[in-house]
């Protein structure tokens, strides 16, 4: 599918390409660095990130959208490395955090509090108060049910609690269903008929400040339509709010701009920061973005080994050292990931299709990367590479098989560091080592 050639030319404008490149005999190159020789010093499955793309992106993005003083935050859930996050928030780049443990994470990468929006469905008590304590931004609150608690747990801290709603404007965001968040039917959001009562209630609580509304409506989105329709929908609600006396400073508009391949073009940036211009940027509201795999997403990608080529139904199954444990987006939302060769393909024999299934060791038939052309004859020993994993890649991994968690590494100029080691068996059976037994009678004892 991506030969030497149709790379080096390929996406020569896009700077987040410019960092994987092919070097001499078509080898694979991460900034100055060849993948094989990261391989040979890590080991094989690992991530690579490159920093400098990392950082080209921010810096797109928010000059992009700076005429609307849109300030971004970056979805931690998309690439949760403390390293990846600290790269980011030197640049200024702000946090979107789901849960405690990932506030503990941009605190740890160095986000200041008034950087870090607490969003997500179901925060616990404890989350709350951390978040309270810790002073972040403002919390997206998305039922009733959570206003209530928070409400307690401000009273308890005594800390003013910073509240936007997050509103489900019932729009399909046209992506994968499985990424798909602001249907009618959505877990997510409050319906957008119930915000007007809800706002005006939350904000006669002396313990909750109501600064304002935030959207998210799905991710991958590259038709930029469901934005303005959502975004059209948010500004007509803060025109409401404020008829009825009250005030909304703030805006969060949500991540969820998709990354383009070698098949599909990514949206125009140019086009995203317009229609947040048209829709919600003469309300004189304090915007901001989530971005997750917009930032990351091509920043990353994923070296694997091949142990094995057998063959089946015709077809040759390379088997690979890496697996859904590592990668989880084919299994889960079938994703296809573009595989490069690390060198040029070699021949196929003639009269045979250049076509290779590619698959990993774990017992489940959904693990299962599908089926590539035009990656040659593979054979044992080759790296392949899966390209644009940065985002939803690693941040899912986990160790079903009892594999190793897999192992990370940053490029930056000439130079790498892991910054995640292999997490081993070892690591494993020593979480699993047994505590005293709790008995029913005496629960502590
Ligand atoms: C997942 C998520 C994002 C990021 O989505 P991307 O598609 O990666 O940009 C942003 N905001 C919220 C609330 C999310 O849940």
């Amino acid at each position: 599918m991506t030969d030497a050639s149709t790379l080096s030319h390929m996406n020569i404008k896009d700077m987040s390409r410019r960092w994987l490149k092919r070097g001499e005999g078509g080898r694979l190159h991460a900034e100055n660095i060849p993948l094989h020789h990261i391989a040979d010093v890590v080991g094989t499955p690992f991530y690579c990130y490159s920093a400098g793309a990392l950082r080209d992106n921010y810096a797109r993005l928010k000059a992009a959208v700076a005429a609307s003083g849109v300030s971004i935050c970056f979805a931690v859930k998309a690439c949760s490395n403390i390293n990846i996050l600290a790269e980011l928030a030197r640049q200024g780049c702000g946090m979107d955090i789901v849960s405690g443990g990932e506030m503990a994470r941009a605190l740890a990468a160095g986000t200041p509090p008034e950087r870090i929006i607490f969003s997500g469905v179901g925060k616990t008590r404890a989350e709350i108060h951390g978040a309270l304590e810790a002073g972040v931004y403002q919390l997206n609150v998305e039922s009733q049910a959570e206003l209530d608690i928070v409400a307690a747990v401000a009273r308890e801290t005594q800390i003013r609690a910073p509240i936007a709603l997050r509103v489900n404007p019932d729009v399909d965001a046209l992506t994968h269903a499985k990424i798909t968040t602001a249907k009618k039917d959505s877990k997510f959001g409050i319906a957008i008929g119930e915000i007007p009562a809800l706002y005006a209630a939350a904000s006669a609580r002396p313990e909750l400040r109501m600064v304002g509304l935030a959207v998210h409506i799905g991710s991958q989105i590259l038709d930029l339509t469901p934005f303005r329709d959502a975004w059209s929908a948010l500004a007509g609600l803060v025109r409401r709010l404020r008829d009825d006396g009250f005030s909304v400073e703030r805006l969060d508009l949500g991540g969820g701009l998709g990354i383009g391949d070698d098949i599909q073009a990514g949206p125009d940036l140019a086009e995203y920061a317009a229609i947040i211009a048209a829709t919600v940027g003469d309300l004189g509201c304090k915007l901001n973005i989530e971005p997750g795999r917009w930032l990351s997403g091509r920043t990353g990608v994923l070296a694997s080994e091949v142990l094995y080529v057998k063959q089946s139904a015709g077809t040759p199954i390379a088997v690979i050292d890496a697996a859904m444990n590592d990668l989880m987006r084919p299994a889960l939302y079938s994703a296809r990931h573009p595989v490069l060769t690390d060198g040029p393909a070699r021949a196929v024999e003639p009269g045979s299709d250049d076509v290779c299934r590619i698959v990993g060791p774990i017992c489940e038939s959904s693990d299962d990367f599908g089926k590539y052309e035009g990656l040659g004859t593979v054979l044992a020993g080759d790296l392949l590479v899966f390209d644009n994993v940065g985002a939803y890649g690693a941040a899912m991994s986990s160790t079903y098989n009892s594999r190793d968690l897999v192992a990370e590494v940053l490029v930056d100029g000439e130079r790498f560091r892991v910054v995640r080691r292999r997490a081993t068996i070892a690591d494993a059976l020593q979480l699993e080592q047994p505590e005293a037994w709790h008995s029913k009678k005496n629960p502590v004892g």
